[in-house]
């Protein structure tokens, strides 16, 4: 049966203004699971309203009392966990171990940054005139945008919203169009934990309601995940306005296997790199650089693993890939599944659509790619892995580092000084030894360099710095107007 699910606005549930709403479809049944509001600027501007009016009660709240908000958060979904985790797998397809490891992000994350409501340092230096003190504190920035994307649909709005509200921000968030009911049942989790009215506010609906955050005169900040072309949409408008804006976008990672790396690890890291969560992480791996000396071995490895794994309805124990998002994300993955073919890449499993019903398309592979192929560069978001062959670590790095993002890259090997010298030359934001290139930890930096971001990154210490506003404070308890020897400071 279907849900229908409202926007939080002032602490209220109501539908869109207009009365439009739009259906969240089961990927895997493609069963309508929710209708949801269909926001407009109206909409956006009640929420954004709300928060302004929440703002100056929360700020001055105590950040040790946000803190404990915080943690109440983290317990609640603790209790929560199965069940969000449920209609997550319902409502956007990753398999239920998937959707329960999202939650835990989230829990992890809320735990975290609760600790920040008691830590937030600030720091103090020596000042050039005696009787003098000088500090720099973190401000809250004022209103907060968050706009997020349906493949982490708790997770990676909890990196935003967390830092946001313990460090006395108020927010709106206009979650994917993919997921409206995952976001209100996670909204419900803050409103139960006793955040006050106004301080977060939920927007369903489509690219206008987030354009129209996006351009809000009274958001001081927007974070944005999601793609390239629209992030980079965002940035433009955002700027042009003067706001502050933090940026995630695409990805097109890589594992790199050296001739001395233990071949059975690699292979289970690529498989799960490449086709956990249907590869639409934004870290999964698309593109294999292996050495030529273990490429065909490693191959074979990993067609027999691609065979083997369990597409299905995700919310079944023993699935393993879950199915693409939605109608489009299934064609986009025909699309270049046909380009990778033209351009002589050859897949040697998979290339097709997998059952009848739903979204679902086979774990494939191309074994003969080149790094100048479409497919070897443009970000898919789905279940497809690249090969390259390569003869040295140099090349290896070459490669790695020649496309358009920099999000995520993976060395395997069992030679320290390769080990160590990948380390300082792959220029991703997040570099693995040893490891697939998921599975981030939420105390430290998240995030890409070139096309991937715009130079912020989320999680750890640093998510704070999207958030916050440097405040300098001078104390001047001579009791005389001190000035400095060479008066010519501003
Ligand atoms: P995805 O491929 O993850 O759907 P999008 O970049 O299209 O990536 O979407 C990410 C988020 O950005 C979603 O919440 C979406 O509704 C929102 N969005 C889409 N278009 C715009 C826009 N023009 N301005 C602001 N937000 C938008």
């Amino acid at each position: 049966m279907s849900r229908e699910t409202h926007n939080f606005i002032g602490g209220n549930w109501q539908a869109a203004t207009s009365g439009h709403v739009f259906d969240s479809v089961n990927p895997a049944t493609e069963e309508v699971l929710a209708t949801a509001p269909d926001s407009d600027a109206s909409d956006v501007n009640a929420a954004v309203q709300a928060a302004k009016a929440a703002y100056q009660e929360w700020r001055l709240t105590p950040a040790p009392r946000r803190g404990e908000v915080l943690y109440r958060v983290a317990q609640i979904l603790e209790q929560k966990k199965e069940e969000l985790s449920r209609v997550m797998t319902q409502e956007m397809g990753k398999v239920i171990v998937e959707a329960r490891g999202d939650v835990q992000e989230a829990i992890d994350m809320a735990y975290y940054m609760g600790g920040e409501g008691r830590r937030m340092l600030g720091y103090t230096a020596p000042v050039e005139l005696p009787n003098k003190f000088g500090m720099a504190l973190r401000e809250s920035a004022g209103v907060v945008a968050l706009i997020t994307p349906w493949n982490f649909p708790v997770a990676v709005p909890s990196w935003k919203m967390l830092p946001a509200l313990v460090a006395g921000n108020t927010v709106v968030w206009k979650p994917s169009e993919e997921t409206p009911l995952t976001a209100a049942e996670f909204v419900k989790v803050f409103a139960e934990a006793g955040l006050p009215p106004g301080v977060l506010n939920l927007v369903t609906g489509a690219g206008a309601a987030g354009a129209a955050l996006a351009q809000h005169p009274d958001v001081r900040v927007i974070s944005f995940t999601g793609s390239t072309e629209t992030g980079l949409k965002v940035y433009t408008t955002a700027a042009a306005l003067g706001k502050k804006v933090a940026l995630e976008m695409g990805g097109k990672n890589a594992i790199i296997v050296m001739d001395d790396a233990n071949l059975e690890l690699a292979a289970q890291a690529i498989t799960w790199s490449a086709y956990g969560t249907t590869g639409q992480r934004c870290t999964a791996t698309s593109r294999l650089i292996v050495h030529k000396a273990v490429k065909a071995q490693l191959v074979d490895m990993l067609v027999e693993k691609a065979k083997s794994l369990k597409v299905g309805y995700g919310i079944e124990n023993d699935v393993q890939v879950g199915p693409l998002v939605n109608q489009k994300a299934l064609e986009k993955v025909e699309r270049y599944v046909a380009i990778g073919r033209d351009e002589g890449a050859n897949a040697v499993v998979g290339g097709g659509r997998a059952l009848d019903k739903g979204f679902f398309y086979q774990p494939t592979l191309f074994a003969d790619a080149t790094p100048d192929m479409r497919v070897a560069r443009e970000e898919i978001f789905g279940p497809v892995l690249s090969v390259l062959t390569i003869n040295s670590l140099e090349e290896a790095v070459a490669v790695n580092n020649g496309v358009a993002y920099g999000l995520s890259s993976s060395i395997f090997t069992e030679n320290v000084n390769a080990a160590f010298r990948a380390i300082r030359d792959l220029t991703t934001g997040i570099v693995y030894i040893n490891h697939g290139t998921t599975g981030a930890e939420i105390q430290f930096p998240f995030g890409g360099t070139r096309g991937t971001g715009n130079g912020m990154r989320e999680a750890g210490q640093t998510a704070l710095d999207s958030f916050t506003e440097w405040k300098s404070v001078y104390v001047d308890y001579s009791g005389t107007l001190q000035r400095a020897q060479i008066d010519n400071r501003e």
